[in-house]
Formats: structure tokens, sequence, C-alpha cells
């Protein structure tokens, strides 16, 4: 086994500790884990954990090359990669061959608190100093982005990209984007870069100058009930990052002739009117994550056309306080973690 170190889940909360990674398998690579992204899902599952069971979160990493496995042919020992929130899948099934991994019919393998399709352990993830994973599921970082600010992209990025992409957003297209968080100060970047006319929807107007030099051309206060009226079937696409469990129905009303509502931040029921659908032809849609070439594709628009997260950078020492910070969303709008401070940590 490889030793490294990690931040490990106990009921106290997160503690430096020893980690052991398998031994490199011949389509392998060992990356040297440099910045990892805070994420709402490593919140959610810490608040989850037992507190006994082995939790390493972090889905959301750059990093070196420092070892390659015999049979790897796409990387070299050296090389800036990514990771995000899969490191392996079937391979065989429909999704998989439609590049699709993130909707593997067998369930991809999750990057932590999966389990490897291999040897059957729980895989542990990114708030570590080193992270082994299949070439297939590493992606290399193209040149003239930063590993610090890129990482959040890995899961983040690619869950606002997905649904752009799919609906072909670009230039003339309107897109509402519900929510200024991590998720959806990418969903504005990408949206503005793609050449769309772009709009932020949020509850108050604080953060309206955020949303004008992120790129955003209007911005509609969801609280103002003339402001929402004055939207009514204004938007091709409306991208809803809010995170807990909210009401569609007035975001409804914004979505145009045959447009789209996708929710992308909350993940559980909620209730919708059909006739609010049917009125319009509306599509409620969702996405998450994403498959491999999308992913490449993604970093490679982002390096082209400057597209960076804006990230707050801690030491990963700082873990337990960037969390709490998370929770509050007190962050502009994403925070990562500075791993090189576990050199020496135990
Ligand atoms: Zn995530
Ligand atoms: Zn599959």
């Amino acid at each position: 086994m490889r030793t490294t170190t990690a931040w490990h889940a106990d009921p106290e909360g997160l503690r430096p500790a020893s980690l052991e990674r398998r031994e490199l398998r011949p389509d392998d690579i060992a990356v040297r884990v440099d910045y990892c992204g805070l994420c709402h899902s490593d919140l959610q599952t810490l608040h989850d954990h037992d507190g006994h069971s082995p939790l390493v979160p972090g889905h959301e990493f750059t990093g070196v090359v420092i070892e390659v496995g015999p049979e790897v042919t796409a990387f070299s020992v050296g090389d800036n990669v990514a990771v995000g929130n899969i490191v392996d899948s079937c391979g065989q099934c429909p999704m998989c061959r439609a590049g699709q991994e993130n909707f593997c019919h067998s369930f991809p393998t999750l990057t932590y608190g999966g389990r490897d399709r291999v040897d059957g352990t729980t895989t542990l993830g990114g708030f570590s100093r080193e992270y082994v994973v299949r070439e297939d599921f590493a992606y290399r970082l193209p040149v003239g982005l930063d590993p610090a600010a890129a990482a959040p992209l890995m899961c983040a990025g690619i869950t606002a990209w997905e649904p752009l992409r799919a609906l072909e957003v670009g230039p003339g297209a309107r897109v509402a984007v519900v929510g200024l968080g991590g998720l959806g100060h990418l969903a504005v970047k990408f949206a503005v870069a793609l050449g769309a006319t772009t709009t932020v929807i949020s509850r108050t107007q604080d953060k309206a100058e955020d949303a004008h030099r992120l790129g955003a051309h209007g911005f509609i206060v969801s609280t103002d009930p003339a402001q929402m009226a004055d939207a009514r079937e204004n938007f091709d696409l409306v991208i809803d990052t809010i995170s807990a469990p909210h009401d569609l129905t007035e975001y409804l009303k914004v979505v145009g002739l045959d447009g789209t509502h996708s929710v992308l931040g909350y993940l559980g029921a909620v209730t919708v009117e059909v006739t609010d659908l049917l009125i319009g032809r509306k599509k409620l849609s969702s996405a998450g994550s994403g498959g491999r070439p999308a992913t490449a594709e993604m970093l490679q628009f982002c390096a082209d056309n400057g597209v960076v997260p804006e990230v707050e950078v801690l030491p990963s020492a700082q873990v337990d306080r960037a969390l709490d910070r998370l929770e509050r969303n007190d962050v502009r709008y994403r925070f990562v973690l500075d791993m090189s401070d576990l050199d020496g940590a135990v």
C-alpha cells in the first residue's frame, strides 16, 4: 500500500491522519493533490456521517502526476491534472458508451463514499495529499488554467456546463441563473462566455454588483413581484441553483415558449402544477456532474475563454472554519483548500 495523509471525519470533526492508498494498477496514476474545492455535498455528507465509518471528503481537485502504472498512455510524471466527482464506471452500458459515465447504469464510482469496482473498498476523497485514480478519470489541466482556481470546475463547473451545452446555449439565447453561489456564479460565467444574454435572479439586491462584475447583463430580485412579472416568459433556459427546497411556480413563469427550467441545486422532491408546464410547452429538467468528453471540453473552454471560478484559497488546516462559513453561505464563491500543509502533518 501507499501511505499518504488525509483529513478524516470523526465524531469531533476532521482531523489529519495517515491514509493507505492502493498500489497502482496497470492503468492507474498517482496524483499529488495540491488543491481541493469545498462542495455543498461535502457539507451534507459530513452532516449525515455516523462519525465512525471511514470518510475523507473532497471531489474536485487538481494536482500533479507523481507515478504512472505500466499501461498508462495519456499521462506522464509531472503532468498537471484534475479529478472530479466520479472515478470509474462500467464502460459498457449505453450511458457510458454515449460518454455520459456520470449516468452509468451500474452507477459511477464516486470519488469518495463510493465502492471501488475492483476490490470493493470504500473510496476516500481528495482532502488528502495523494489520490490514486484510473487514468480515464483524470483530465489534463490545460495550460493557462490556475490549478487552485480550476479545482471547483471539476464538480460545480461541470454540473453547470452540461445543461448549457446539452441545450446548445450560444449567442442569442436568453439564460437566467437563479441563485449566485458556487454553482450559480459558474453558470453565469459560462453562459456569458457562450454568448448568451444572461440574467441573475436573486432574493435580494445584495449580489447585483457582483452579478454585473461576473458579466451578467441583467439582475432580477425574485421577491419583487413587479420585477418577476416584467420577466414573464423571458428566458429560454432557467438554471436553478438554489440548494434548499423551494417553490418552482414563480420561476416557471419566467421560462419562455418551449424553454427549460433546469434544477441543479436541490435534488429532492418538488411539486409542479402540470398546467404551469403546459402553458408554453415548458420543460422541467436537471443535470449533475458530467461525462468524460464534456469534462475535457469544459476545461479547454475555460482555458480558451479565461473562465475561472472565483475562489478563496485556505490552508487545509482551516477546513473546519471553511465548512462553517460555507454553511452560512459566507464565501464568494468557492473555498479551495491548499493541501500542501498535509506534508508532515502527522
Ligand atoms: Zn460536489
Ligand atoms: Zn456504465
